[in-house]
């Protein structure tokens, strides 16, 4: 049994429970429910119905796991409760013996140095957003995606969310009342910073979720394709066939084939479009809830140097994931781990961020010019 696993099935009990449903736990790691219409109605579930957390189920029991929709089913049922939560996790806060080894195990800057300045213990809020993420095309698909920053320094937290979010629903279920937080936390983000970082940062989790499902997609488009192109082939070759022969007997005949064979291509290039059409992928996204975390964290501060720049950075180490923030990469919030430090502001940009450009090759920083080049204006796509 993992621990996320089983935080989650106590979360969901006490919700359920809190909603007026009667739970009764079966083995291995499930829940069996009988719930009252109104609240089967918006879970989706039969009134009677049974949930497996785990990896093996209970029999006739339905999935149900941070990776499926079920987060917003419960947040559904929170209603206007649930859209979005702050959540304070007082946990203990151990002392970093080497933080020295956690900075060179997560930093990677490609072209410049830093030094450990200090670390101090501090307070941060995390932010984790859920998106419904719905994929039409031959068939459709639901899911959510899971988007955080911590809200101190911009980092992404694909490494930690999951950690994150766990932690927030067990010790949420456990303790009715308030934590008080410290006085001094991180500033919000204004509505148009967090918008700007969730629209870079999307895409690329989006693409990574929906790529098993792009798979099966193109292999269905590739099979009915092979169907279309074969089943035309040979039609052409029979008619191909046909007016080779006549091509010996009359000029006459030919004519009247050659029109036949144009009229095969046509009409299999109008399959072939149709199955474009059919497997063509829409995607809807769709913001569903914030859950905001509040925690105690060792904030690591590094000075970084380039050329004969100085910039003062700081990471905050998780005593939950015992992870250091990967610095973020402040044009695209990518996950991938090697930055590169810009020569006017010493910002911190992926590789991809930092690229040459596409009409005069010289290489820019994408935080400093997001728009254009700076040398031939050529506009970034
Ligand atoms: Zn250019
Ligand atoms: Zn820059």
């Amino acid at each position: 049994m993992t621990e996320s696993s089983s935080s989650f099935r106590n979360f969901a009990a006490r919700l359920l429970d809190y909603e007026g449903v009667l739970v009764e736990r079966v083995e291995p790691e499930g829940l069996e429910l009988l719930a009252p219409a109104p609240v089967a109605h918006v879970l989706q579930i039969p009134e009677l119905a049974r949930l497996g957390f785990g990896m093996e189920l209970p029999s006739n029991a339905e999935r149900v796991g941070l990776e499926s929709d079920w987060l917003e089913r419960f947040g559904h049922l929170l209603g206007e409760r649930g859209q979005a939560a702050r959540v304070t996790l007082p946990v203990a806060l151990p002392q970093l013996t080497n933080p020295e080894r956690v900075v060179e195990h997560t930093v990677n800057f490609q072209n410049a140095v830093y030094r450990i300045v200090g670390v101090t213990p501090k307070w941060t809020r995390y932010l984790v957003m859920l998106f419904r993420v719905t994929a039409f095309s031959d068939e459709k698909r639901d899911s959510v995606v899971k988007l955080g920053f911590n809200l101190a320094n911009s980092s992404p937290l694909d490494a930690i969310a999951d950690q994150l979010l766990s932690a927030a629903i067990e010790i949420a279920a456990v303790t009715d009342a308030a934590v008080s937080a410290p006085a001094s936390l991180p500033p919000d983000w204004t509505p148009a910073q967090l918008k700007s970082r969730a629209a870079r940062a999307l895409p690329e989790r989006i693409e990574a979720h929906l790529a098993p499902f792009l798979k099966g997609m193109q292999r269905r488009l590739d099979r009915d394709l092979r169907r279309v192109h074969d089943y035309f082939n040979d039609l052409r070759e029979e008619s191909l066939l046909r007016l080779r022969k006549r091509l010996a007997v009359a000029e006459i005949e030919t004519a009247r084939e050659r029109p036949r064979l144009e009229a095969i291509t046509r009409e299999y290039e109008a399959k072939v479009a149709d199955l474009r059409h059919k497997y063509a992928l829409r995607v809807d996204v769709t913001w569903s809830q914030t859950l905001e975390i509040v925690m105690p964290v060792q904030r690591v501060e590094i000075l970084i140097r380039r050329r004969k720049g100085e910039r003062r950075i700081t990471l905050d180490w998780n005593p939950l994931a015992r992870k250091l923030d990967v610095p973020p990469c402040e044009h695209s919030y990518t996950q991938s781990p090697a930055r590169l430090v810009c020569d006017d502001r010493l910002h911190l940009t992926s590789p991809a961020a930092h690229a040459p450009c596409a009409g005069c090759d010289k290489a820019f920083c994408r935080a400093c010019h997001p728009l254009q080049c700076p040398k031939c204006r050529r506009e970034e796509g």
